[in-house]
């Protein structure tokens, strides 16, 4: 998007704001299913915490997109974007055994990842089909390529628990249709990523009725320079060949499904921030923006980088600024940051806003959340009003005190 579009968004809907290209999201679709054009049944689901708006998931519904979720809520902000509940898959992590029910009774694919719930799910419903996450204990450790890790991770069935989970589907009978894995973000490197799908490949021989093989995420998409990114052309091509092939010796066609988030949407979106206070001290110069963690915590929380630039002065000379929020809380966007020149008043933008953004967003210090807008055929629509102090006090309940009495 050009910054004079930027420009007037942030002037017709205020800031801070989020701003979603839809153009990008497509692109990165299409790119993604143009890698497994070899296979004959590819399935895509949006893994919807990345950014939840519901004009974004029926965008992705438009495109032929199913949905991955992790909340009940997520489920029902997918009925009501307008995807099928065949087209949801549940996805949770330590969920109670009736929500994953009252999610099974929608119609929604079932993914369990422990097996306690698959013995309790399995011995009360053995008709409705079941997908297992498995880990596979693999990532990527530092240069060399491929460790065994996580052992105390908190997510999926280990793989080495299988004799296990084989005696609970034999005694319940129940019905395996998937299998699943989502190894988080630790993989970067495409041969770690296809030796964890040999464990599924090899789990999958185990289960004579299954319709899908789920490779979850954690592809990379560059935040910062230099960044390493998936090449998602590269791992379509091998691991095609290798589902194809898979598919030849089990006796049936399959269908290979992913649930990416961050590259569906991360460099789709744009947060504009407006600068209130440019404050020189002794050792650097603060351009303090109105917004902090509480619109935007990746930074705080995981350290990630957001490219920062000042669209208002974009030709000023550089230099250099730690861009900090309004938050009575340390909320360091960016260190040593080379921005041109920044006045009070510029609208600075933070780059890959698109992912696990708005959706991690909070009222901390009664600061409202902050709208969101879809750039769509070269518009701007707004697709979230900013929050109002109704929205503050709407589920509160005053009590009243008796003024006399002392508690003690
Ligand atoms: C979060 C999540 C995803 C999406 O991960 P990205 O890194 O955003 O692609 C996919 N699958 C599951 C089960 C998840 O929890």
């Amino acid at each position: 998007m050009k910054k004079e579009q930027l420009l007037n968004i942030a002037q017709e809907f205020g800031s801070p704001v989020y701003v979603y290209d839809a153009y990008k999201i497509e692109s990165q679709y299409k790119r993604l299913t143009a890698a497994f054009s070899n296979v004959k049944n590819l399935k895509i689901n949006y893994a919807a915490k990345a950014l939840s708006n519901i004009s974004v998931l029926k965008f992705l519904k438009n495109l032929g997109s199913g949905l991955d979720t992790v909340s009940i809520q997520e489920v029902q902000l997918g009925l009501v974007a307008g995807f099928k509940a065949q087209n949801i898959i549940f996805t949770p992590n330590g969920v109670s055994l009736e929500e994953i029910e009252e999610v099974a009774e929608l119609g929604v694919q079932i993914n369990i990842d422990n097996l306690s719930i698959l013995e309790q799910f399995g011995s009360k419903h053995p008709d409705i089909p079941v997908c297992i996450r498995i880990n596979p204990h693999v990532m990527a450790g530092g240069n060399t390529n491929i460790s065994v890790g996580h052992i105390d991770s908190k997510f999926g069935i280990s793989i080495h628990q299988i004799p296990h989970l084989l005696r609970i589907v034999e005694n319940t009978n129940m019905h395996i249709n998937g299998i699943h894995m989502h190894t988080g973000s630790d993989i970067l490197d495409i041969d770690v990523f296809l030796y964890a799908s040999e464990i599924l490949f090899e789990t999958a021989k185990n289960f004579r009725n299954l319709k899908f093989i789920d490779f979850g995420s954690g592809f990379k998409v560059p935040y910062k320079k230099g960044d390493i990114e998936t090449n998602i052309e590269e791992l379509g091509k091998k691991l095609s060949s290798r589902f194809n092939e898979f598919c030849g010796n089990y006796g049936k066609e399959l269908t290979l499904a992913f649930e990416p988030g961050k590259f569906l949407v991360s460099e789709a979106g744009i947060f504009l921030a407006k600068v209130n206070v440019v404050k020189q001290t002794t050792s650097t110069v603060f351009a303090q923006v109105d917004s902090g963690f509480n619109h935007l915590i990746r930074p705080m929380l995981y350290g990630s980088q957001h490219e920062i630039a000042n669209i208002s002065n974009p030709d000023g000379r550089e230099r250099f600024y730690s861009v900090v929020g309004y938050i009575c809380e340390t909320d360091t966007f960016a260190n040593n940051r080379r921005i041109s020149e920044i006045n009070e008043g510029d609208i600075l933008t933070f780059k890959n806003a698109g992912a696990y953004c708005f959706t991690m967003a909070s009222n901390y210090n009664s600061r409202y959340r902050p709208a969101e807008v879809l750039w769509y055929n070269n518009e701007a629509h707004l697709i979230r009003k900013r929050e109002t102090f109704n929205d503050l006090i709407k589920n509160q309940e005053v009590i009243e005190f008796d003024n006399k009495k002392v508690v003690n």
